[in-house]
């Protein structure tokens, strides 16, 4: 089925367009070629050679779309036009994510895969023009990958200060040591971008132990990839367990200055809670389409499942998840583009409330689908388990819980109330 796109009344006619033609390639170029794009290959049953006959169709074709989504002026819209990107603004993103969302995997096809569109966009804003020549724009035109390493096995990651990785500056080089996990992307990387505190015992560079990002290739002595983490059942993933065993790097690439390396992330994660969520917005809407669409179509004891009254209740409870997930997000994305002082209440109330809402209209949609639902014939099975990560990543549900709470108890506490009409 394709997605239902028209003009969104008293919206900024822009948004509106770049909608549209996003819609359109989605429509045209993306769903019909799904199956050959990811699925091919997986297929049970099939030799050597016709998986591997498949995986080079697959990139063939991903190829051939890419050069499309270029042609059609819309590649890498999270990009300033001059690094070839769209340069399109806060909201424009938010609004075009939803669509891009709806096809599996379109993202990386439009030159946003995660985790390199957030290093560019962290290279973008923090970077030298010698970083940005040596990392950026390899990103950018796709021939190098990178990986984003903050995550420690010791240490909570809900709890950033508890970072242990430490970067001692020896001369003009840093020396690091540390262990993270959870690095994704970890066995394409090229470069890391490695979340440290940094110690220069000669003081120059600021007080010990401040928060520091610093670029590290994967070739480099010492950075020691010890497996990729076997998640929900699978064997690896390129979520990577490293050890940095004294990786020396140059001090120049120090990623911004010496303690700007949580403002860094949260640059990062701030806004890419908002476009995490219209990823999810884009794909619970596909789940629902899925949904009705089964519904209408299969018999189950002398009747159609869009007449039994259960179904039914799953179809007007998804509307309402999807409506208000969607609502919330969109009065948050306004609120960032606003600079609304409530804006980090908003962000974290949508980080809580969106994965939920995702969760459970996918999990409907699988069950109206019986065992297809949890088959690869089907993108909802991948889409229940990106929910559940998220429930836990970019912070935990009970850490955002805690900061709205504080922010609203604080509100009162200094004689003032919420104001929901905002
Ligand atoms: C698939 C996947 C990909 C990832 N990719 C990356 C990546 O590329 N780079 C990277 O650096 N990291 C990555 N992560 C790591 C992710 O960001 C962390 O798992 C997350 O931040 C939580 O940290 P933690 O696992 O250490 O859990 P912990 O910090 O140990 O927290 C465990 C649980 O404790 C509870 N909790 C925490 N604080 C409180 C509190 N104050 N009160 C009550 N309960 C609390 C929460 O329920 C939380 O889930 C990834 C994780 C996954 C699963």
């Amino acid at each position: 089925m394709a997605i239902n796109v028209t003009p969104i009344p008293g919206l900024d006619p822009g948004i509106n367009d770049i909608r549209h033609r996003t819609a359109e390639f989605i429509n045209a170029e993306i769903l019909p070629n799904e199956e050959i794009l990811w699925r091919s290959q997986q297929v049970a049953g099939l030799s050597e050679d016709d998986r591997e006959t498949g995986r080079m169709r697959s990139i063939e074709t991903r190829e051939k779309i890419k050069a499309k989504v270029n042609e059609a002026g819309l590649w890498a819209p999270h990009l300033p036009k001059e690094y070839g990107g769209m340069g399109l603004d806060f909201l424009e993103l938010a609004y075009m994510y939803e669509i891009l969302a709806y096809a599996v995997g379109a993202a990386t096809l439009f030159g946003i895969a995660a985790p390199n569109s957030g290093n560019a966009s962290v290279l973008v804003k923090y970077g030298t023009e010698e970083q940005k020549r040596k990392w950026l724009l390899p990103l950018i035109d796709g021939t190098m990958e990178s990986g984003f390493s903050m995550t420690e096995p010791d240490h909570a990651g809900s709890d950033p200060r508890s970072i242990a990785t430490e970067a001692v500056r020896d001369g003009d080089h840093w020396v690091i040591n540390g262990h993270k996990w959870f690095t994704s992307n970890g066995i394409d990387a090229n470069f890391f971008i490695v979340m440290c505190r940094a110690n220069d015992p000669t003081g120059e560079l600021g007080a010990p132990g401040r928060m520091t990002q610093i670029i590290v290739p994967t070739d480099t002595k010492g950075v020691n990839i010890v497996r990729g983490i076997g998640i929900f059942g699978h064997s690896t993933s390129d979520h990577c367990e490293i050890k940095y065993e004294d990786v020396r790097v140059p001090v120049e690439n120090t990623l911004g200055q010496v303690g700007e390396g949580h403002q860094a992330a949260q640059d990062r994660l701030g806004a890419g809670r908002v476009y995490h969520c219209m990823n999810s917005v884009g794909q619970m809407w596909r789940a629902f389409d899925l949904m009705v669409e089964r519904a209408l179509s299969r018999e189950v004891h002398g009747g159609l499942l869009k007449d039994k009254q259960f179904i039914q209740g799953f179809i007007a409870e998804s509307y309402m998840d999807v409506q208000s997930a969607r609502l919330m997000t969109i009065n948050a994305a306004e609120k960032v583009a606003n600079g609304d002082p409530d804006v980090r209440t908003a962000i974290s109330a949508i980080k809580v409330f969106v994965p939920a809402a995702y969760h459970r209209v996918v999990d409907r949609a699988i069950q109206v689908w019986g065992g297809a639902g949890v088959s690869n014939d089907l993108p909802l099975s991948q889409m229940y388990l990106t929910a559940r990560v998220l429930r836990l990543a970019d912070g935990p549900d009970e850490v955002h819980k805690i900061l709205m709470a504080k922010n609203i108890l604080h509100r009162y506490e200094s004689g003032d109330s919420w104001n929901f009409g905002n």
